[in-house]
């Protein structure tokens, strides 16, 4: 018998959070203030979220000890299972190795209960009565619900119009942990009033969603704002995937050539990645970590490296980013926590210094590899996991090309069963192969008027 799941037992769950900007050979430019263009201290942050994220967002300790009440929460499902994708491979008549780390496993299905939880616990020890959040696909809201519920905490959701219409089972699923949803734009804020004054019947997007929730958040003292990526410390949060995934991998006797995740705003591609890419750079292993977007939002392979805002309406400070323009609504493809105009400040620092790579694939391509997967393992993915299947397939069939044994690690960070909708349009051939031109691109950052990092 061949063992197919590689597990940890409970004391084996991680005691740190991992922090690789304490090994970063470029540290991460400063944010900037978008009034003055000079760097902001960590205290404009204040009104939006609690001292100790405020302080995990600026520290350069390499190591943040996971609290009791943190971890006590994180053993409902952690550590989480990996496997090794014997009839994947066998399929796809590979001589590389796949194995899968699997988050779907969580309360809400997908690795955004990780930093869920820490961010409502430090919320909670700091008195907060009240979050706002945005969400799109319901991902980010419902780990929320979850983990704000945990710690009895009040929640008010923004999702993005179009995703509140597809996907009506992540609202009930928000609201059966107790949370409020609204869908964005909205007549709450007046950042939605002015979009919606302008169309009415606005598909809205990520960016507008997180406007909404942090004018909420800035107006009111005893509500804090909470973000589900792109943040130093969300991406710190998500480490103890990659932490959990290096012990299994040498359970298993084995060691990732290629690990690769999806990429939204990069938090469950730097949870796998970062544990392994301190191993490249303290112990000179020479492992690909690859980000995996769709091609209708390829803030990665195709936006460029500079100040940007986080959101639409320009209320979050300037960060040194790979974006598209905070003006960028991608096409309403399936895969809704993929559609981010900018990416993480430390994943792009390391991507302009050629640390991690990135790769695109339009979705037809991405739900072609899921199902391959679902029909192979069994587990039907996230529309947005499956760009890192359709990676991880390209790398295999690589491998056969070129007859080389690799061992592939794929993140398999949420499943899809509140996604089916996706699978259905995919079935009836609704979808549509999009890709973004160079022109669209042009256009959208030709409308940033900030500065460009030298
Ligand atoms: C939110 C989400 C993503 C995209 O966000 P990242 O911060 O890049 O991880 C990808 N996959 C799933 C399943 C998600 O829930």
């Amino acid at each position: 018998m061949r063992n197919k799941k590689i597990l940890l037992t409970e004391k084996e769950i991680p005691s740190h959070y991992y922090n690789i900007v304490a090994d970063m050979p470029n540290k991460p430019l400063p944010p900037l203030d978008p009034q003055t263009r000079q760097p902001i201290g960590p205290e404009k942050l204040a009104p939006l979220f609690p001292q100790e994220l405020i302080k995990q967002e600026v520290t350069q300790e390499r190591f943040v000890e996971i609290p009791d009440e943190v971890k006590d929460v994180y053993l409902k499902w952690r550590p989480t299972p990996m496997y090794r994708a014997y009839d994947l491979e066998k399929k796809l008549d590979t001589p590389a190795k796949i194995y899968y780390k699997y988050e779907g496993v969580s309360p809400t299905g997908s690795h955004k209960p990780n930093t869920a939880v820490a961010q409502a616990y430090y919320n909670k020890q700091e008195g907060v009565k009240r979050i706002s959040t945005e969400t799109g696909a319901g991902q980010w809201g419902s780990a929320l619900a979850f983990a704000a519920k945990q710690f009895g905490i009040d929640l008010d959701v923004y999702m993005v119009n179009i995703s509140y219409h597809h996907k009506p089972y992540r609202k009930v699923m928000m609201n059966s942990f107790g949370a409020n949803v609204y869908p964005s734009p909205s007549n709450r804020t007046e950042s939605g009033r002015n979009i919606l004054a302008e169309n009415p019947d606005a598909a809205g997007s990520l960016g507008i969603a997180i406007s909404e929730a942090v004018e909420m958040a800035a107006k009111d003292e005893k509500t804090n704002y909470a973000l589900g990526s792109v943040l130093n410390h969300v991406l710190m949060h998500q480490t103890v995937i990659g932490e959990e995934a290096i012990k299994q991998m040498e359970k298993a006797g084995d060691l990732p050539d290629i690990v690769v995740g999806p990429f939204g705003g990069g938090s469950n591609f730097s949870g796998i990645s970062f544990p392994f890419l301190r191993k490249n750079i303290t112990e000179g292993t020479n492992i690909r970590c690859i980000a995996s977007e769709p091609t209708s939002c390829p803030k990665l392979t195709k936006g460029e490296f500079r100040y940007d805002f986080g959101d639409t309406a320009g209320y979050t400070p300037l960060l040194p980013m790979y974006t598209l323009g905070h003006n960028f609504i991608p096409a309403p493809l399936h895969a809704g926590g993929l559609r981010y105009h900018g990416a993480g400040v430390v994943v792009s620092q390391l991507l302009k210094d050629r640390l991690i790579e990135a790769t695109a694939h339009d979705q037809i391509e991405a739900f072609e590899a899921g199902l391959l997967f679902a029909q192979t393992e069994g587990i039907i993915p996230a529309p947005e996991t499956n760009h890192a299947i359709a990676t991880a397939i390209r790398e295999a069939e690589r491998c056969k090309r070129e007859g080389k044994s690799e061992t592939i690690l794929i993140h398999l960070c949420g499943h899809g069963y509140f996604d089916l909708k996706s699978y259905e349009d995919y079935h009836a051939g609704k979808l549509i192969r999009h890709e973004v031109t160079d022109e669209e691109i042009k256009a959208s950052l030709s409308q940033l008027d900030v500065p460009v990092p030298g």
